[in-house]
């Protein structure tokens, strides 16, 4: 009765035999499409559509929840994109990033499904607009984001992304980044990205240099960090939302809310105004994020400790 099992036979017959090989049969991060119950849409961005999934192995409804983003369209060039999206994601581990659960892949091996961990409370623009989140929460949401971001840097990739939309709610006290989509590696020795594609790109979040150059950096990402703060600090609020705050801002002589007009608004030193209630170190912060000169911004680093500070 005691007969070895087929593998035990092919590791004694081949004592070279590597066991990874054999890995992926059992491997956790390989979801099977045909486990995968869907459940609802949970959003969708420009390229990307993230759905809720039960991953119910057993077909019994134990199974467990979890989001699953898939590429709209196949395309080559977004194709690219999308394997170093997962790669990036899959290569990060911090409280305050969005968990890595696995890949589902078509038969002949194609990935086309990125699995990661379900945050029931949506991004900061679903949650924030229906609760009454007084600003203690509002400054521990800021710092956290700072944390992971701060991660990330260290790592040397710029989110090129952060927004209130990119940032996800696990609950009333704790907050993770996720959307990696535009996620650049930045070599040792080099201090910015350049864009050459010039696709749909979240404007209102840019870093003046980003907008001019398409130069973006470490410093960049903390534009935008500031940008998504004074989101957090005004709710998500739809009427006070950056867009539509600079749109208040243009000249009279200015019909369209261009990436042209924006760049001579921030260039005269115009910038979103400071959300009503909101402490004057807290205001300092923003200035400083939405600095002309990239040197002159902060760091997540020290961004991290000026949150700790005040929320003493
Ligand atoms: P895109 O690259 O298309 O912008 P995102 O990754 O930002 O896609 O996801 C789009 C939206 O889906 C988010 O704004 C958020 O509302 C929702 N979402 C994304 N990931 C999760 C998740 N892990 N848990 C819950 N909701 C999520
Ligand atoms: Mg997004």
């Amino acid at each position: 009765e005691n007969r070895p099992s087929f593998l035990t036979i092919l590791l004694f017959a081949d004592p070279d035999f590597s066991t990874s090989e054999t890995l992926p049969i059992i491997d956790p991060n390989v979801f099977h499409k045909r486990h995968l119950k869907m459940m609802r849409v949970l959003g969708e961005g420009h390229f990307g559509k993230v759905t809720l999934y039960l991953y119910d192995p057993a077909n019994d409804g134990t199974g467990e929840r979890v989001a699953v983003k898939a590429l709209k369209q196949e395309s080559g060039h977004v194709l690219d994109g999308w394997i170093k999206e997962i790669e990036i994601l899959k290569s990060l581990d911090h409280s305050n990033i969005v968990k890595y659960k696995g890949c589902c892949t078509e038969l002949g091996g194609q990935v086309v499904q990125l699995i990661m961990e379900y945050l029931p409370l949506g991004s900061l623009r679903e949650y924030l607009p229906k609760r009454k989140v007084g600003l203690p929460q509002c400054l521990m949401f800021a710092q956290q984001i700072c944390q992971g971001m701060d991660y990330l840097h260290t790592k040397r990739y710029v989110h090129r992304d952060l927004a209130a939309r990119n940032v996800l709610v696990e609950n009333d006290g704790l907050v993770k980044i996720g959307d990696f989509g535009l996620t650049k590696y930045i070599p040792e020795g080099e201090i910015y990205y350049r864009v050459r594609e010039d696709g749909d790109s979240p404007v209102f979040w840019y870093a003046i240099e980003c907008l001019k150059e398409g130069k973006f950096s470490f410093s960049s990402d903390i534009w935008s960090f500031g940008v998504t703060l004074y989101e957090v600090l005004t709710h998500c609020e739809p009427r006070r939302s950056p867009p539509a705050k600079y749109n208040e801002l243009m000249d009279v002589g200015d019909v369209q809310m261009t990436a042209m007009v924006l760049i001579k608004l921030l260039e005269r030193n115009r910038r979103l105004p400071c959300p009503n209630e909101c402490p004057h170190e807290v205001k300092t912060i923003m200035e400083q994020c939405w600095s002309g000169d990239p040197a002159k911004r902060p760091t997540f680093e020290s961004l991290t400790k000026a949150f700790q500070d005040i929320r003493q």
